[in-house]
């Protein structure tokens, strides 16, 4: 009775088992199937030779010739032959997709092995969407600052394109948001410093105001980080420039304010480039470029500052993009000569002390070409190296020439300008140091010149004219009164002259206040033990009126344009004697 009570028992087990929404197979130690359920059948006959499901290991031979060898190898009751092994199916139902199947084998006792067979198509596919949305993710977002990276702002570009292609009050504005002279703070902070500051101004930008007034309920900024030390904000919002300026200002001042890093105050700014896209801009690739070019022209007017997009600096970007080839083979080709400008002693009944070196380009189509232009593609391509290398090498050999050629005739000093972008150079120090030696000049006849706005708040370019200056060369500091620097501030400068910018004299002689605060300078220059030199003299009235002011010396087309060395030649000898210096 009892027995039959477990007979009945096993019987509604197997029956269950059998029904199971599982695959059910069991097979002796070669495989060949001693039971088999519904669910498995189906599962395993698209795979089944003929429709014939008598061997497993043979249904399976073509996606897991391995299984035979697995189950001889497995000795003891229990053991496992294979856990969850994954098979390609070829669809059950003929369809395109194979399924797949999940297959687990174990010995179940002396003679026979048992298995459970699974379709695990669903699960594998829930697993490789999850897999593709975490890759998608990864590669849409910034590693540094958890931002949308560029990939991601390209996407929305396009997204915001199509939308005004649909709806004709659909706008956005663009703006690229770069830091000014962050390789400094990589130079000299180290990286992990310049990372925390990054992460410092995208936080930042994340917490300004990007849904202004006028902004639809909902819209606020996007913001991604593209690259090292650029951000940019897309708004959905159908500015006018105006607004679009007004925005960017705001985020020129707001990432302007000094950085607490690691118990450091850091100073940094940014310049940005706006664009409001037009309907004509078809891709995502334009209206960057646009934003960049723009972004260029910020930069190049000094950081700092916003620059929004108007499609004549394109034109403008173009013919960079020419010269910039063309200044590549300028040098090779002798395209670039120095010319030479006398600075004269006021005190001294207008003597010939100095002359500054300038380069000039004779283009062979367009004829000259300014330093003004081509000197900020050279620091741009990192052609300023070989271009300051050799500017510095021929205006010494110059110097040396006139020395012996002309003796007391000759000027004491030659004036070389420097670019920011030289005086980062790792090697500058070097190169002006083998450039002395080179050429025989003594150290004290070379004047290096850095503009004011370099070397005003820049502690790594200080380090590096305290360096220059070891060398015994002359450093003088031009363009004054164009940077920020303030007279107090010019103590900490390893500066020894002091060139008053043409601004300042060519408004002395109508402005009092210019008068005034010439005169200022060139008394705390002095104080400081610094030279003046005042740039710039076109007029008689102004060369008199400087003297009067106390400065040392002056420069200008009053005396003389800048010449070439030949016509420089000439002018040092008939100005060799004091007094007589005025339009030649
Ligand atoms: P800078 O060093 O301030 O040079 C003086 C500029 O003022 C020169 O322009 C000169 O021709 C011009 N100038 C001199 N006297 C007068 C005057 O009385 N009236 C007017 N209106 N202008 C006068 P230039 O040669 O076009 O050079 C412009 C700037 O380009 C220079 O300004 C300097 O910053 C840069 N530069 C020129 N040559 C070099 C160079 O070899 N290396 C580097 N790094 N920069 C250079
Ligand atoms: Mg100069
Ligand atoms: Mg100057």
């Amino acid at each position: 009775m009892q027995e039959d009570t477990s007979a009945q028992q096993l019987e509604a087990l197997i029956q269950f088992l059998y029904q199971a929404p599982i695959g059910l197979v069991q097979t002796t130690l070669e495989g060949d199937i001693l039971m088999i359920n519904p669910l498995s059948a189906q599962l395993l006959m698209p795979l089944a030779h003929q429709g014939r499901l008598t061997n497993l290991f043979e249904v399976l031979a073509t996606v897991a010739p391995q299984l035979r060898a697995l189950a001889a190898g497995a000795h003891d009751p229990g053991a496992v032959i294979c856990d969850s092994l994954r098979l390609n199916a070829p669809c059950a139902q003929g369809g395109a997709a194979p399924s797949i199947l999940a297959l687990k084998l174990v010995r179940l006792d002396d003679v026979s092995l048992i298995g459970t067979i699974s379709d695990a198509t669903a699960l594998v596919q829930r697993e490789q969407q999850q897999m593709a949305a975490q890759l998608h993710i990864a590669a849409h977002l910034d590693s540094l600052t958890r931002m949308p990276n560029a990939l991601a702002l390209a996407q929305r570009i396009d997204v915001e394109l199509g939308r005004m292609q649909d709806d004709a009050a659909a706008r956005f504005v663009l703006l690229l948001v770069n830091a000014d002279r962050f390789d400094r703070i990589n130079i000299t902070l180290g990286r992990t410093m310049g990372d925390a500051a990054l992460q410092s101004m995208a936080s930042r930008l994340q917490s300004m105001n990007w849904a202004p007034a006028w902004a639809r309920e909902g819209e606020g900024g996007f913001i991604a980080r593209l690259d090292a030390d650029e951000f940019a904000v897309l708004l959905p919002l159908p500015a006018q420039q105006a607004e679009a300026t007004e925005l960017a200002l705001a985020c020129v001042e707001g990432l302007r304010k000094p950085y607490l890093i690691a118990g450091m105050a850091i100073d940094l700014s940014v310049s940005v480039g706006s664009v409001i896209p037009s309907f004509a801009a078809r891709s995502a690739e334009v209206v960057l470029q646009e934003a960049v070019v723009a972004l260029r022209q910020a930069k190049r007017a000094g950081g700092a500052r916003h620059c929004a997009f108007v499609p004549a600096l394109l034109d403008e970007a173009v013919r960079r993009g020419s010269l910039e080839t063309e200044l590549r083979t300028a040098l090779a080709q002798d395209q670039l000569f120095v010319v030479y400008q006398p600075i004269v002693d006021l005190d001294d009944g207008a003597r010939v002390t100095a002359m500054e070196a300038l380069v000039r380009w004779r283009h062979p189509v367009r004829g000259m070409v300014s330093p003004v232009e081509f000197i900020g593609i050279a620091e741009e391509t990192g052609l300023i190296g070989v271009l300051g290398e050799w500017v510095l090498n021929e205006a010494c050999d110059q110097l040396v020439a006139w020395q012996h050629s002309l003796g007391p005739a000759a000027p004491v000093t030659m004036s070389v300008n420097l670019s920011r972008a030289q005086i980062v150079e790792p090697g500058v120090v070097e190169m002006v140091a083998s450039a002395i030696a080179r050429s025989g000049l003594s150290a004290s006849s070379l004047q290096l010149e850095v503009t004011e706005t370099m070397a005003a708040q820049d502690v790594a370019i200080q380090a590096r004219l305290r360096a220059l200056k070891s060398l015994g060369v002359v450093i003088a500091l031009d363009d004054f009164g164009t940077g920020y620097s303030s007279l107090a501030s010019l103590h900490g400068l390893p500066i020894d002259v002091l060139k008053i910018d043409r601004s300042f004299v060519s408004q002395s002689t109508t402005s009092a206040h210019h008068r005034v605060l010439i005169a200022a300078v060139c008394r705390i220059a002095r104080s400081l033990g610094m030279q003046t030199v005042a740039e710039g003299i076109e007029t008689r009235s102004e060369s008199e009126l400087m003297a009067q002011l106390d400065c040392d010396k002056a420069q200008g087309f009053w005396y003389s344009r800048p010449l070439p060395s030949a016509e420089a030649s000439a002018w040092l000898v008939s100005h060799a004697h004091a007094g007589a210096i005025g339009p030649a």
